[in-house]
């Protein structure tokens, strides 16, 4: 893995409303596994956005009297703002209604797959949700023949489209899964998605006629048909290395890259499937590995407009500070599984992991320090047995970011805390001080050391936290940095 670069990247997300915990969730993963990596010098690019297109902003747009485009032009502000306050610290942030890099790449690729041989027109009867801009098939109805996220019954349409041969790669797919050529993790997803490949992928519609479809990527050498999301969506993440011109910045980051796509479990099938078709049609390499992560619900409920209890990101950014979220997102939701976003609950974190945890344990040390007239670069030796702590905590950590658990890391991280807690509580210093003032001074340079190693690995995941603990210690002045909860607004 030494001087590899790698590529990491979110969904883009849908821009027909607010950015929600989800997606917040997804951009704090990836950006954390970003931070870990270009502290570990590896040379990383990080990619997120919005997907532009589709009926429903066209519908939204209409009602609002207003255009398309200018509708994403304003709804885009809300995602690129809630990337800014949460720290997510991108690349790039790619549009699919940008006509230059993105519309350029998308019709580059669909003059590829139709070389291939892998596009063809065909006539289509299907059930179509309007909620979903989806065609759905009887496998994805619920016992009552409705869209399981709609609670509608589907419309049957027939139109003329063009199709996507995913059904010639089916084997293909099946091996790189199989092998972990392309590895899914967890590895519960995996199996779920080697299930659904076993009896053969279908083809899938791959436009829509433009009269239905206005807003979208034009089919090239047929005005009449508009690209469906497929294609149009999942060619962002070369979109954004500007793949239509074969730049250096393609070449490094996704052929010469370990390629990693963090997306939601709803999404699993097209990334799985879908996009490692369109890259084998046109000879390009496949992503190395997608981590798929679950649902969020909210105080037990699924999150709906309708139950009011959606929770908005930025509401609790304000009260409890970005890296309070980004822990209770990391800490809380094991990679994979599905979670649930209650009050008490975070609440509950909040207290007693960040403000009682670890923002008293750094006041703590640093006033010990202080009274022990030491500072960081006093020179103390370390006893072997915090190094040998630390080291073997850094190996387990290395260990778990490999595997992108990221919910085990911040645990082992956190472990270092709880391990300065109880050597302070057993060996006294405000005791100690006064019997052995300078084994004293050893003890506390030790735990100053300790709290140092917290601020450089805690980086990735709580950025401003780490930053500030390193100030803290280097102007071994004091400050507070989680405020306890009644004093939150
Ligand atoms: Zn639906």
């Amino acid at each position: 893995m030494e001087n590899k670069s790698l590529f990491v990247s979110t969904s883009i997300a849908y821009l027909n409303g607010d950015p929600h915990l989800g997606f917040a969730m997804e951009s704090i993963e990836a950006d954390v596994i970003s931070r870990w990596n270009k502290n570990n010098n590896i040379d990383t690019f990080f990619s997120t956005g919005t997907d532009e297109h589709g009926e429903k902003i066209h519908k939204t747009a209409e009602l609002l009297k207003t255009s398309p485009k200018d509708l994403c032009d304003k709804n885009v502000i809300q995602f690129k703002n809630l990337a800014k306050e949460l720290n997510i610290d991108y690349s790039d942030f790619i549009r699919t209604s940008d006509q230059s890099k993105h519309w350029k790449t998308v019709q580059l690729i669909w003059t590829k797959l139709v070389k291939s041989g892998d596009i063809y027109k065909k006539k289509y009867t299907g059930l179509y949700c309007y909620g979903c801009e989806a065609f759905m098939t009887a496998k994805d109805l619920d016992e009552e023949g409705t869209c399981p996220n709609h609670k509608r019954k589907p419309n049957e349409i027939s139109e003329e489209n063009y199709f996507f041969k995913l059904s010639k790669y089916s084997s293909q797919i099946e091996k790189l899964i199989e092998s972990n050529e392309l590895e899914i993790i967890p590895s519960f997803r995996k199996n779920e998605i080697l299930n659904l490949i076993k009896d053969g992928l279908h083809d899938v519609s791959f436009s829509r006629p433009a009269s239905k479809l206005p807003w979208g990527i034009p089919v090239p050498n047929d005005d009449t048909q508009t690209m469906y999301v497929w294609c149009d969506a999942l060619s962002n993440y070369i979109s954004v290395l500007d793949y239509y011109l074969n730049s250096d910045l393609y070449k490094k980051y996704w052929i010469n890259s370990e390629v990693i796509h963090v997306i939601g479990k709803d999404i699993l099938r097209f990334h799985s499937a879908i996009w490692i078709g369109m890259l084998l049609s046109i000879g390009e390499k496949t992503p190395d590995k997608l981590l798929v992560h679950g649902f969020l619900t909210s105080e037990g409920e699924k999150m709906s407009k309708s139950t009011g209890n959606i929770v908005d990101p930025f509401k609790e950014i304000k009260k409890y500070g970005s890296d309070a979220l980004r822990y209770f997102l990391i800490r809380e939701v094991p990679i994979g599984q599905d979670a649930d976003f209650s009050k008490e609950r975070f609440n509950s974190i909040y207290q007693s992991h960040l403000a009682n945890g670890l923002g008293n344990l750094v006041s703590r040390v640093i006033s010990l320090a202080n009274k022990n007239n030491i500072n960081i670069n006093s020179k103390i030796e370390i006893f072997d047995e915090t190094e040998y702590f630390l080291n073997s905590k850094l190996e387990v950590l290395k260990l778990q970011m490999s595997k992108l658990s990221l919910h085990e890391s911040i645990k082992s991280i956190f472990q270092v805390i709880d391990y300065c807690d109880k050597k302070i509580n057993d060996i006294e210093p405000w005791k100690l001080i006064k019997v052995n003032p300078e084994k004293n001074k050893v003890f506390v340079y030790n735990m100053l050391y300790c709290i140092n190693w917290i601020s450089i690995y805690l980086y990735p995941f709580l950025p401003v936290t780490a930053e500030k603990i390193k100030n803290i210690i280097n102007s071994s002045t004091s400050e507070i940095l989680f405020p306890r909860l009644e004093k939150l607004k």
